[in-house]
């Protein structure tokens, strides 16, 4: 038997992990340190020398990106398919738990997951009907509050009836929540892993049934695991040790929903035969980087401790731009892109990574102006788009009519004259007599109750739902797609959406068609499930999946958070300002700085060969103009690990329109972006121009006396 291939590429402390005899294991180490690669090494190692059938395998990943890759490198190693190993996310692989064991779980088998925009829009009916004020019970406060139960494995009915009164109507919300879900048959994310917890917890044949089936149980990321993750997987391997995790104190970023770093003491004390590895060598990033992550790390308090190192070289240094404003920003990212696309690079080692969804659209317009291809990741995803989510709803009713929030979304989508009164009694009647909208619309219709115009409207879409239910049941899913489309109206309505809009609408549901046709329920379907069940709960957990191919060449632009566990050559980390990052709640409060530290430290430790820092000394935030101080993450950089970059001569060259926000570009005295002196204000960046001749004004941004209009005729400034 040859396994070279897999103990080859390792050194001795990852070789010692990967062949160790089966047994509680935790790799503690830093970012790049191949605890991935370890664990892809292990699984080929079980399979191949201790000969564990594939089927035992079960591995668990962080996001569904991350799950793929893995296949791939298994399947790489060792010339065999992955399709019987459980190898997904805690949600991907909960959910189909409850899809195999749907009645044991007390869920019907047409259950449909929910993402978390639908979950909110229950909510707010929820709070609706309880007569609640939504300024005093906000509901995605409200959201928050039953998540955050929920991933500590609290149901509404263990909490004593005690507590203050906040606490109380809280708690009689989530009841009433939880009630509406089980009534409908609708399961949010964080019910996912609840359920599935007290599905094993409950059925002790079921449990020793998987208890036997996965001989090694695998976690990556595992310093983000929350207590009902970790108690699950306490009890898929209890008594057997067979728990092998992977992960980094330093890069636990999801805290805020409800990650506990604790898991890690934890695991060391419940699985007392553990064995310890730690990994040392970098072989991710160059010394510069490196070095310059571990100085941010180091000023966490809470932390265990450990330094990276690496014999990569140093490298380059870390390259600083101060852009003026956040189209300057965009334009010089975008530049250099190019420059790296024509010294031979690839667009998809390349990423830029922020801290929130929202700044994106600045590159994106500017990759989109010169025709860049790029994928966003996260964002407002393929599937979260309100065509699509129509579409779905309409195959998600024929899945199961009892879904609410699908009922709800499209009763009058396209419109057919049911008016807003005509829906309150179906939620009235539904109310009253706690059953589904569907049923209580075939009440209604049954008994004659609402207008005749309504009834026909309403019997019109319960029988088109009805029909396209049964007249596609043969057909291929992306069939079935295709006629939910014409029939439901929804291509009718984008046709005649007057501009640009509805044409992107339509575009987007032949999108749906094609991803129906391409879909590939990757796993064995060992569940018999439809596969438009399949491919619907593939659009509630898939993270922005449709936007191009992986493997298509173009830039990658997702949050810091998203990047988690990646790696590529060329990094920018753009927006590195005060209020940004660390985002403005986070910096009074000790823990959640550190948190956001945690965060940049992941965003560096991404880049292997070069990482730019940009910040705009001017951002326009809500239609405001603000002035932000850069980063504090940036001075905790020892400097001579970082080169300033100026590019501020070409930005202002004609021919280099940045000017969408209405001010002058150049005036002849001085330039946007350049540095100037001034008696009494010190040094400054001039931020705009407005005027002529004598009445000619800039606003200049002073380091010691911040932003300021001074008249140019009397200001008496000096170029810097
Ligand atoms: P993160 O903390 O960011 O998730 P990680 O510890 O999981 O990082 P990997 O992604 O497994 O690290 O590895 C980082 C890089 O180093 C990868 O490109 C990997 O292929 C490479 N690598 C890991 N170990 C070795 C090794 N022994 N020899 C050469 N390259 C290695
Ligand atoms: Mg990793």
């Amino acid at each position: 038997m040859d396994f070279t291939k897999i103990i080859e590429p390792l050194n001795d402390a990852q070789r010692a992990a990967v062949t160790a005899p089966n047994r509680a294991m935790l790799v503690l180490a830093g970012a790049g340190s191949g605890k991935t690669r370890v664990l892809v090494h292990r699984i080929a190692w079980q399979i191949q020398v201790e000969g564990i059938p594939a089927h035992s395998i079960l591995a668990v990943t962080f996001t569904n990106k991350a799950a793929r890759e893995m296949r791939q490198r298994i399947e790489q190693l060792l010339n065999i398919s992955t399709h019987t190993m459980w190898i997904g996310t805690f949600h991907g692989l909960a959910h189909r738990l409850l899809r195999r064991h749907a009645n044991a779980a007390k869920l019907p088998d047409t259950f449909q997951v929910m993402d978390s925009a639908d979950q909110l829009r229950v909510i707010k009916r929820i709070v609706a009907a309880m007569n609640l004020d939504e300024g005093r019970w906000p509901p995605k406060q409200i959201q928050w509050f039953i998540n955050a139960q929920k991933d500590e494995g609290k149901r509404a009915r263990h909490q004593l009836e005690s507590g203050d009164f906040y606490l109380r109507q809280m708690l009689a919300v989530y009841k009433a929540y939880e009630e509406t879900c089980d009534r409908t048959g609708l399961v949010d994310f964080a019910e996912l892993l609840l359920r599935v917890h007290e599905l094993m917890r409950d059925n002790p044949d079921l449990l020793d049934f998987y208890q036997r089936r996965f001989l090694q149980v695998h976690v990556d990321e595992f310093q983000d695991t929350n207590t009902i993750q970790y108690a699950w997987l306490r009890l898929l391997t209890e008594g057997k040790d067979n728990l092998f995790v992977v992960g980094d104190d330093d890069q636990s970023i999801y805290g805020w929903r409800g990650a506990r770093i604790e898991n890690i003491f934890n695991f060391q004390k419940h699985y007392k035969n553990h064995e310890l590895i730690k990994l040392e060598q970098n072989y991710r990033s160059t010394g510069n980087i490196l070095n310059a992550a571990n100085k941010v790390i180091s000023m966490n308090e809470a932390r265990m401790g450990k330094e990276l190192w690496t014999n990569a070289g140093d490298g380059e240094p870390i390259s600083l731009y101060a852009a003026f404003n956040e189209l300057d920003e965009a334009y010089f990212v975008v530049e250099r892109i190019k420059a790296w696309v024509n010294e031979g690079g690839l667009r998809s080692e390349i990423a830029i990574l922020y801290r929130s969804n929202a700044q994106s659209r600045q590159f994106e317009e500017k990759l989109m102006s010169t025709g860049t291809p790029y994928r966003v990741y996260g964002g407002l995803r393929f599937f979260e788009r309100a065509e699509i989510k129509n579409a779905l709803a309409y195959l998600r009713l024929m899945a199961n009519r009892h879904d609410d929030a699908s009922f709800e979304r499209v009763i009058n989508t396209p419109a057919r004259g049911l008016g807003a009164k005509a829906i309150e009694d179906i939620r009235l009647l539904a109310k009253e007599q706690e059953v589904s909208l569907w049923q209580a619309s075939a009440l209604l219709v049954e008994q004659k109750a609402p207008s005749p115009r309504a009834r026909t409207a309403l019997a019109g879409f319960m029988d088109l739902i009805e029909r396209l239910s049964q007249e596609t049941g043969e057909l291929e899913l992306y069939q079935k797609v295709e006629l939910v489309n014409e029939h439901s109206g929804l291509v009718y309505l984008y046709q005649t959406e007057k501009g640009d809009r509805g044409e992107e609408k339509l575009e987007n549901l032949v999108e749906l068609i094609n991803a129906a046709r391409l879909f590939d329920a990757e796993q064995e379907n060992e569940e018999n499930l439809s596969e438009l069940d399949l491919f619907l709960a593939h659009a509630a957990l898939e993270a922005g999946d449709m936007q191009g191919d992986d493997f298509d060449d173009c830039v990658q632009l997702m949050t810091l958070h998203s990047a988690k566990g990646l790696e590529f050559k060329l990094v920018f980390m753009v927006g590195m300002e005060e209020g940004l990052f660390p985002a403005q709640q986070s910096a009074d409060d000790i823990i959640r700085l550190e948190e956001e530290r945690r965060l940049c430290y992941v965003g560096m430790t991404r880049a292997m060969r070069q990482l730019y820092l940009t910040y705009a000394e001017s951002r326009r935030i809500y239609g405001r103009e603000n002035y932000p101080k850069s980063s504090r993450f940036i001075r905790e950089i020892p400097p001579e690990l970082i080169q300033e970059v100026r590019l501020r001569g070409s930005i202002n060259r004609p021919g280099n329109p940045i000017n969408t926000t209405g001010f002058k570009v150049q005036s002849h005295r001085f330039n946007l972006g350049q540095r100037v002196g001034h008696a009494k204000f010190g040094e400054g960046v001039v931020l705009q121009i407005e005027g002529e001749g004598a009445q000619e004004r800039a606003q200049i941004n002073f380091k010691q006396a911040g932003v300021k209009w001074l008249m140019l005729n009397y200001a008496q400034l000096e170029a810097l």
